[in-house]
């Protein structure tokens, strides 16, 4: 697949359907048969995560809205997921300062 078929699949923002979407696409992992691409609307800003993958039959793509940055979903897919022991350290930490979950968020 090259950078031109990923840009034919690219074409309308889903937030808010500008048809000159992209004014950013940096692939951020490549595999054999797969590409993630973080991709940023020219007019509303919107992020989106396209995985898309490359079938014998044809090639598919999964969009995601974000928030991240591309260096934040960098970042985040690197980390451990989050286990028990965070829950309850966390837990601990907002018992002990007297403050509800709503409150650190
Ligand atoms: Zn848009």
């Amino acid at each position: 697949m090259n950078n031109q078929d990923q840009l034919k699949i690219i074409s309308n923002c889903p937030v808010c359907d500008s048809r000159n979407f992209p004014s950013q696409i940096k692939i951020l992992q490549e595999r054999e048969n797969s590409h993630l691409l973080y991709v940023q609307c020219r007019r509303c800003k919107s992020r989106v995560l396209v995985l898309i993958t490359a079938h014998p039959n044809g090639i598919s793509s999964i969009g995601l809205l974000t928030d991240l940055s591309s260096d934040e979903v960098i970042k985040f897919s690197t980390q451990e997921p989050i286990n028990h022991d965070d829950v309850l350290e966390f837990y601990e930490q907002l018992y002990a300062a007297k403050k509800d979950f709503f409150e650190v968020i």
